[in-house]
C-alpha cells in the first residue's frame, strides 16, 4: 500500500465477492428477491479488485458502453454520488441491468482479471450503485434540465428498448410521449421476469426517474388499434417502435390445446401482472400444486418453473431437447433452480401432450435425444434416438420455446419493411427507411436480451436526434 493506494499485487490478491442470497428452503415459499445485494464493505473491496485497465475490455463487452472502470473507481473511492452519475450517464436502467443482464457473457467475459481468475463482479457493483442512488435521491448529482427543442417523439412500447430511447431523447430536450398497450410499464421486465429476480419496485423506480426527466407515459394505448402508426407520424416529428416480440411460439404437437397447458407468456403474465395464484380471491386463476413440466431451456423456461415451484407445485421439471451446456438461460438461474429442487430432464423432446380423456393434460410423450454436429446456431443439433419413447406425468405443461413478432402493429402500417418472420428491418442506426420511423429491440432482433434492446434504444435515440436536427 502506497499513499493509501493499493498496489496491483494487493488488488490481485483480493478474491471476488459472493452475492448474499436467500436460502433455497426459505425462498421457495415466497417471491422475495433471491439475490440480496452487496453490503458497503463488500462493494468497496470488490471495487478495489478493478485494475483500471487502459484498453477497457469490459466496456467493449457492454452493448450500452457503460464507463465501467470509471464508475468502479468512484465506488473504490467511496464516492457513490459520482459513481451513480457516471452509471446513469451511460445506462437508463442500471438497477435492472445489475440484476438481469448476462454479465458473464458480456462485460465480465472480457474483464482482464478473468485471465488469471475471476472477473470483477461488474454486475453486482452496478446493482449496488443503482440501488444506492434509488435510496438516496437527495444526494444525486443532477444535470440541469435540457433546453426544450420543440420537437416531439412518440415511443411505442415501454420495455427496455422503449424506456431507454425515451430517456435518451428526453435528455436532448425533445418532448417524448411513450405509448404502452398494457396497463403498466416495463414490458417483459414487468410481465415476464418474476419478482424473485427483479422486484416491481425497481422497475417503478427506474420509470419514475424517466417521468422526472419529462417523459410522458400513456398506458392502455394499443398502437395499431387505439391509434394508428399513421396518426402518430402526423402528430409527432419522429416515431420509435419498440413493441417487442410477444407472440408465443408453439411446438405444433398434438395436445397443445388441452386444459392445463400454458405458454410461458400467458403463465407469467397471469402471475406477474394479474397476481394469479398468489391470492385466493384472485379472479385470474392459474393451475398450481400439480406436477409441472416446462418445455424449453431459456430464461423464460427457468422463470416459469421457479414460479410454479413457489406456487406450491408437487414436482417441477425442465424438459429440454439439448443438454445443460447448451441451455440459453443464465448459469446463475440454472444454479438457483437446481438449489430450489427443480429437476432437469435433459436431451428430451416431447412429441405429444397426453390426456386421460377428461380434456385435461396428464403428461407428455417424449423421445430421448443425442447431440449431433453443430447447427446454424453453433449449438450441437439434437437427434432423436429411435425406440426411446417414454411418458412423463404432468398436470400442468408450460411451453417456453420462444416468441416471435406480433403482427398487430405492423399489419396496420404496410409501408414498414419486414423480414419473413415479421421483424422490422432497420439499418445499423435504427432507421427503417420510412422517413421519421425508427425501430429497435425484440421487434427487430426476435427474442434477445434486455441490454441488446437497450443498446438499440440508445443508438436509435442518437439517430433520431440527428434526424430532428436536420428536419
Ligand atoms: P419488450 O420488453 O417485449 O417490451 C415491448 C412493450 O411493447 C411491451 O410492454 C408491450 O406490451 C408493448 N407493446 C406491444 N405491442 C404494442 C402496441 N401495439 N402498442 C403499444 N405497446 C405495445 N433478457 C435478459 O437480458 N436477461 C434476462 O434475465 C431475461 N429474462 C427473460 C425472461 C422472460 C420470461 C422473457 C420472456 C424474456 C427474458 N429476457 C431476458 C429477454 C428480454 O426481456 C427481452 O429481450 C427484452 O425485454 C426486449 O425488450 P423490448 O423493449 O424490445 O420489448
Ligand atoms: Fe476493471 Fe476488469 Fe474493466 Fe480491467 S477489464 S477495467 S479489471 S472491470
Amino acid at each position: 500500500m502506497k499513499n493509501g493506494l493499493m498496489t496491483i499485487q494487493e488488488r490481485m490478491a483480493l478474491e471476488r465477492c459472493v452475492m448474499p442470497q436467500l436460502a433455497a428452503d426459505v425462498r421457495i415459499r415466497s417471491f422475495d428477491e433471491v439475490n440480496r445485494g452487496l453490503g458497503a464493505h463488500q462493494a468497496l473491496m470488490e471495487a478495489k479488485r478493478c485494475l483500471r485497465c487502459r484498453d477497457r475490455g469490459c466496456v467493449a463487452g457492454c452493448p450500452v458502453g457503460v464507463s465501467i472502470p470509471e464508475f468502479i473507481t468512484a465506488v473504490a473511492s467511496d464516492d457513490l454520488p459520482r459513481a451513480a452519475r457516471i452509471l446513469r450517464g451511460d445506462n437508463e436502467l442500471p438497477a435492472v441491468c445489475g440484476r438481469v443482464c448476462p454479465q458473464e457473457t458480456q462485460c465480465e467475459a472480457l474483464c482482464v482479471r478473468r485471465i488469471k481468475g475471476d472477473a470483477v463482479a461488474i454486475g453486482y457493483l452496478e446493482r449496488y450503485v443503482a440501488d444506492w442512488a434509488m435510496s438516496n435521491p437527495d444526494r444525486l448529482l443532477r444535470d440541469p434540465a435540457p433546453t426544450p427543442t420543440g420537437y416531439s417523439v412518440a415511443v411505442v412500447g415501454s420495455g427496455p428498448a422503449g424506456l431507454t430511447a425515451a430517456g435518451e431523447l428526453a435528455r436532448y430536450g425533445h418532448a417524448v410521449t411513450l405509448f404502452e398497450a398494457l396497463h403498466d410499464t416495463g414490458g417483459v421486465l414487468r410481465y415476464g421476469i418474476p419478482e424473485f429476480r427483479l422486484p416491481k419496485e425497481i422497475i417503478d423506480g427506474e420509470v419514475e426517474f424517466l417521468r422526472q426527466q419529462g417523459v410522458v407515459i400513456e398506458c392502455n394505448v394499443i398502437i395499431g388499434k387505439t391509434l394508428t402508426v399513421a396518426q402518430l407520424r402526423s402528430q409527432f416529428t419522429a416515431v420509435f417502435i419498440a413493441n417487442g416480440a410477444g407472440l408465443p411460439v408453439m411446438l405444433n404437437i398434438p395436445g397443445e390445446n388441452l386444459k392445463g397447458v400454458y405458454t410461458a407468456n400467458e403463465f407469467l403474465t397471469r402471475v406477474n401482472l394479474m397476481d394469479a395464484g398468489r391470492r385466493d380471491d384472485n379472479p385470474t386463476p392459474v393451475i398450481k400444486r400439480r406436477e409441472v413440466a416446462v418445455i424449453g431451456g431459456g430464461n423464460a423456461a427457468l422463470d416459469c418453473v421457479r414460479t410454479a415451484r413457489r406456487l406450491g407445485a408437487e414436482r417441477t421439471m425442465i424438459v429440454y431437447r439439448r443438454s445443460e451446456t447448451e441451455m440459453p438461460a443464465r448459469i446463475q438461474e440454472i444454479h438457483h433452480a437446481r438449489e430450489e429442487g427443480v429437476e432437469f430432464v435433459m436431451l428430451t423432446a416431447p412429441t405429444a401432450l397426453l390426456s386421460t380423456g377428461d380434456g385435461w393434460v396428464s403428461g407428455l410423450r417424449c423421445l430421448k435425444m443425442e447431440l449431433g454436429l453443430p447447427d446454424a446456431s453453433g449449438r450441437r443439433r439434437p437427434e432423436a434416438i429411435s425406440g426411446s419413447e417414454f411418458e412423463l406425468p404432468a398436470g400442468v405443461v408450460i411451453i417456453a420455446v420462444g416468441t416471435v413478432a406480433n403482427p398487430l402493429l405492423t399489419a396496420s402500417a404496410p409501408d414498414i419493411p419486414l423480414n419473413k418472420f415479421g421483424n422490422i428491418l432497420i439499418n445499423s442506426d435504427g432507421a427503417t427507411g420510412v422517413p421519421g420511423l425508427f425501430a429497435g429491440g425484440d421487434i427487430v432482433r426476435g427474442g434477445a436480451t434486455v441490454i441488446l434492446a437497450m443498446g438499440d434504444g440508445k443508438r436509435a435515440a442518437v439517430t433520431i436526434n440527428e434526424y430532428l436536427e436536420r428536419s
